[in-house]
């Protein structure tokens, strides 16, 4: 698998304790689902290609398996925590290899129409409301469960 020595997400991906084993959802065979930081969107995750790769046009062979692996964690989501929608985001901007956010959205939202990111950047201005969209109602540790449960359930390709 492509790796290169000086990105973040490679240096965790090699790395076994990389990510908190209790925030890791799923080690799929070309992705790995980690639990997100802002938990006020239940069951938030972000995907992260096991390959270095920057667009999805650089993926080669790996492509269609990543991109099934996604919308696997996605229907994960949707099964356990019925949101209203789910928004898929493949940025990169601020780490240039491939990872997906899924964010679940709720109806209970002020601002359910609108992407993540305003809400976000205002909560990192501000600890209180950073503690509350990070905390959410559901433990950590019973969303990464109830995910996990439902991928074995369902059959999901592990690595
Ligand atoms: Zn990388």
């Amino acid at each position: 698998m492509a790796h290169d020595p000086n990105c973040p997400f490679c240096q965790k991906l090699a790395d076994p304790n990389g990510w908190p084993e209790g925030d890791v959802v799923w080690r799929f065979p070309h992705s790995v689902a980690i639990l997100g930081e802002w938990q006020q969107y239940t069951g938030y995750c972000v995907l992260v290609a096991r390959d270095h790769a920057t667009e999805l046009s650089d993926l080669g062979e790996h492509r269609a398996a990543f991109l099934d692996e996604m919308a696997r964690l996605a229907e994960a989501i949707g099964a356990c925590f019925r949101p209203l929608k789910l928004n898929y985001e493949l940025l990169g901007n601020q780490v240039p290899h491939l990872h997906w956010h899924i964010f679940p959205r709720y109806a209970t939202e002020s601002d359910s129409r609108r992407v993540v990111w305003f809400a976000l950047e205002e909560a990192n201005a501000d600890t209180t409301k950073k503690r509350h969209m990070a905390l959410g109602t559901v433990p950590r540790a019973e969303a990464v469960a109830r995910l996990r449960e439902w991928l074995t359930n369902n059959g999901a390709p592990a690595a």
